[in-house]
Parts: structure tokens; C-alpha cells; sequence
């Protein structure tokens, strides 16, 4: 191995709520530390629209407002956020290399804090067309949907908060929903027909295709619907393209996991803030018994 690459206690990859709070942790415990954020940092919860169950708030804080106090607390303690993505783990006797997209660095632990990213549809048309008329999980005051038409695919809590926010700005929303029962809690079905929300049941999209008019989706069921803007919230997905099935399925001593990224149900900032902690305290430990073993 490069003996002259950096060389660090621990790396953190992502820098949502959970490898924030891992980063400020690590460095109070006296850690050397290397954050790696691929986007903007603040992960999902940027896309929040108003939250309110994160303690000292009680008005509640829009997403982007407290991402923004969050780097300002990170920057506070010193702690430079790297724009690079992590593109692959691997250990070698105590040490981790980490390889990202501009360079390779030792540590002797890692935090995985890398979140979830939405699912894709894995349709005909769709990946040309993501970011311009297809979106995923994004802020609604961000797009430009005034006046616009909407339509959401997807049948969960999320799909109806979507819908619900887009209600206030666009001019009409419809939920296109695979089966015939959408999976939200009550109250969102009731909000969302309350505002007038169309719920579309037995809709499997088939193809995206944009026009001059639009973007026209194309059903199973024969059905073709012409909208401006195509919103999925289909489920996520574990971001873990960077790990190998080895790292991701062994308990591998020094590799620590924080966050959405290991939680099936519990998502939220509060947790995924608690998980950064308690992850950047077991590496200390840890770091503390490999110091020991190696005395
Ligand atoms: C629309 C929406 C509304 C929400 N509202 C609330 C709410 O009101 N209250 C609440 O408590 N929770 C809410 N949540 C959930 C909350 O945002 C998440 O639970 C929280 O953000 C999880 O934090 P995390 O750090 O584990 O992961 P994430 O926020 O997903 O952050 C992971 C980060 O890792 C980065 N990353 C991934 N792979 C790599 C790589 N290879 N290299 C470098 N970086 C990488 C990603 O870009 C991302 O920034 C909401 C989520 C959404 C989508």
C-alpha cells in the first residue's frame, strides 16, 4: 500500500444528519476526521418541508433552514465537508483505504452514513428525463410547479404528502397508484381529497415520453396521461454501491453504520442525529482498543 496517502482515524460517508453529527462527535472525542458528501450536504432532509419533531423548534423549522444551521455547526467545529463521492471501501490488516472520486486515504474506522436515495420507475424514457420533467422526494417550493399539472406515482405517506404540498401551488394534482387501495394513513387520503386530489387506482406506468405539451406517461391499463411535471415516490433505496458484498454482510471491527442507511422504519433526523453520535463514540472506543492491542 501508498504509504504517503493521508492518513486518518475515521471517515464518514455522507453528510446527511447522520454523518454530521458523526463528524462533531468524532472530532470532541479528539479524532482525526475525513466527511465525504457526493451532493449537497443536509441529505434528505433538505427536501423537508417543515419539521417538526426535532427538539428546540417549536414552530417547527423548514428542512433547508436547519441543514444550514447544521453545516454552520460543523464549520464551528472545524470540520471541512469534502465534496467527493466515496467510490469504494476495503480493509487491509487494521486499516480501511477509501478510494473516492479524487483521491485514496487510510483510516482506522469508517461510519457509513450514506442514506437512501428514492427508487426509480426503471422505465423507457425516464432517465433522460430526470431532473427536467421527473422528480423524486425534492422540495416543491424548489420546482417549478406553479400553475402547473402534477402527477405523483406511488401510494405511501409520502406520495400523499407530496400531493399535499404540491396542492397549494399547482394548479392540479393526481396520485397514480399501482393497486387498488392506496397504503397512506387515513387522515392523508381524507386531507388529499379534501383538497381536491385526483387518486388514480390500478396504474402501473409504463413509459414517459416528453412532448411539446408535456410529458405524456403511458399505463398498462392502456390509459396515457399528459402532465407537466411526473413526481415518484416509490420507496428508497440503501446507498451502498461503494461496499462489497464481503464488508456489507460481515461485521468487519472498525466499520460502523449510521442513520437511514441501517434502519428499516425508524427515519427520521432525530434518530439518524442520535445514530451519528453514538457511532462516532464507538469509534472512539474502538480506536482507543486498537491503540492498546498495538502498545
Ligand atoms: C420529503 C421528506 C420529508 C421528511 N420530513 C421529515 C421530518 O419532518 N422529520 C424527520 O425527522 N425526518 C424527516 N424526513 C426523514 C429525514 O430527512 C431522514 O431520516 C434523514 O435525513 C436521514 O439522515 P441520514 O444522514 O441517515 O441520511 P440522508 O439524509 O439520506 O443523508 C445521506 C447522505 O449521504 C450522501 N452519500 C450517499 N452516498 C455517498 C457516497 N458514496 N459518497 C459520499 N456521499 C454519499 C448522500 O448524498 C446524502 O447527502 C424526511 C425525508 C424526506 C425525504
Amino acid at each position: 500500500m501508498n504509504t504517503s496517502i493521508e492518513s486518518i482515524d475515521v471517515a464518514i460517508v455522507g453528510a446527511g444528519p447522520a454523518g454530521l453529527m458523526a463528524a462533531m462527535q468524532a472530532k470532541r472525542q479528539g479524532l482525526s476526521v475525513a466527511l465525504f458528501e457526493k451532493n449537497r450536504p443536509g441529505g434528505q432532509a433538505l427536501a423537508a418541508n417543515l419539521i417538526e419533531n426535532f427538539p428546540g423548534m417549536p414552530n417547527g423549522i423548514r428542512g433547508p433552514e436547519l441543514v444550514q444551521r447544521f453545516i454552520e455547526q460543523v464549520k464551528a467545529h472545524g470540520i471541512q465537508i469534502r465534496k467527493e463521492t466515496v467510490t469504494n471501501i476495503s480493509k487491509s490488516g487494521d486499516l480501511f483505504l477509501i478510494k473516492t472520486t479524487s483521491q485514496e486515504l487510510k483510516s482506522s474506522a469508517i461510519i457509513i452514513a450514506s442514506g437512501l436515495s428514492p427508487k426509480r420507475l426503471k422505465i423507457t424514457g425516464e432517465e433522460e428525463l430526470l431532473g427536467d420533467v421527473i422528480f423524486s422526494y425534492d422540495n416543491p417550493d424548489e420546482l417549478p410547479a406553479s400553475d402547473k399539472r402534477i402527477l405523483v406515482i406511488g401510494s405511501g405517506d409520502a406520495a400523499f404528502d407530496q400531493a399535499l404540498n404540491f396542492s397549494r401551488i399547482a394548479r392540479e394534482v393526481a396520485i397514480a397508484i399501482r393497486k387498488n387501495e392506496p397504503k397512506c394513513a387515513p387522515i392523508l387520503l381524507e386531507r388529499a381529497e379534501r383538497e381536491n386530489i385526483e387518486v388514480l387506482t390500478g396504474y402501473i406506468v409504463r413509459s414517459v415520453e416528453k412532448t411539446a405539451d408535456g410529458v405524456l406517461v403511458s399505463f398498462s391499463n392502456d390509459e396515457r396521461i399528459l402532465t407537466d411535471l411526473l413526481i415518484t415516490c416509490i420507496g428508497k433505496e440503501q446507498n451502498f454501491n461503494f461496499i462489497d458484498d464481503v464488508l456489507l454482510k460481515s461485521q468487519v471491527p472498525g466499520l460502523f453504520w449510521a442513520g437511514d442507511c441501517h434502519r428499516n422504519m425508524d427515519r427520521h433526523i432525530s434518530i439518524a442525529c442520535g445514530d451519528g453520535t453514538a457511532a462516532a463514540m464507538d469509534v472512539a472506543e474502538y480506536i482507543g482498543s486498537l491503540k492498546t492491542k498495538n502498545q
